[in-house]
């Protein structure tokens, strides 16, 4: 079995452990980051059963999206979002994963093509306020979350984050990055609807997602509800 073929069953194992010990109800997917890795390890991952992929550089995505046309790949974008790029994204990929700015979602809303589907999306929350990382205070996901969900060729499906290391002594405590996501999560789905909303009443449940949890920490997210891990080093190995 090739290297990647290994590493793919044991980030599968693993998501399927900590699941399991937290939740076994909980869907977590997998989402493949294949950044900076060729086209090639993209097709034999999808070959063993991969389907989700994730890229943050458009033109090297937008090539490999090309070459691996003929494949039923669903594509992520989970790189910085710039307003000169939003068409492309829009046109290319099944979700976008950073989005920061109203503006930025209006431009996908009204760029996506007509005979697709709305573009899924989730507003990248800046969790530990790093100034060298994207994403809004946390103090404005509701706000910025009711205007997105009101554009037409979009959906809102959740937040998106990538924290600082956390320290595993960190764990328990429950003011942790991780942790005050899920708190996100759970109030944006009592406000705008959601699968765990118990006002069944308030319309389209379609926020249903929180996508954090990377190679190094995808057991602590998957333990606080993440549902979609973004998982590139520990499937491809580690990027030039
Ligand atoms: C590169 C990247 C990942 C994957 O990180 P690994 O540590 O290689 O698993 C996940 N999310 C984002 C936004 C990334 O840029």
């Amino acid at each position: 079995m090739s290297t990647l073929i290994e590493n793919l069953k044991n980030v599968r194992a693993c998501i399927h452990a900590h699941k399991n010990e937290h939740n076994a109800a909980q869907t977590v997917t997998l989402l493949a980051v294949s950044k900076k890795k060729p086209s090639s390890a993209i097709k034999e991952a999808f070959d063993a059963g991969q389907t989700a992929f994730g890229e943050n550089y458009l033109q090297e995505a937008l090539d490999k999206i090309e070459t691996l046309k003929k494949l039923p790949i669903e594509w992520h974008f989970i790189g910085n979002m710039q307003s000169n790029k939003t068409r492309e994204i829009s046109t290319h990929f099944d979700w976008a994963h950073t989005v920061d700015r109203l503006k930025i979602a209006k431009r996908l809303s009204d760029q996506r093509p007509s005979h697709l589907p709305p573009l899924n999306i989730c507003i990248q929350v800046n969790i530990d306020n790093e100034p060298s990382k994207a994403g809004i205070p946390e103090g404005d996901i509701l706000a910025l979350a009711k205007d997105i969900n009101a554009l037409p060729n979009i959906t809102l499906r959740g937040l998106m984050a990538i924290p600082k290391p956390i320290d595993t002594n960190e764990a328990n405590n429950n003011d942790h990055a991780f942790a005050r996501m899920q708190q996100h999560l759970s109030a944006l789905q009592a406000q705008l609807g959601g699968k765990n909303s118990s006002d069944k009443n308030i319309g389209e449940s379609n926020i249903d997602t929180l996508s954090m949890g990377m190679s190094n920490d995808m057991g602590l997210a998957i333990q606080h509800g993440a549902t979609i891990v973004r998982i590139g080093t520990a499937i491809f190995g580690e990027r030039t």
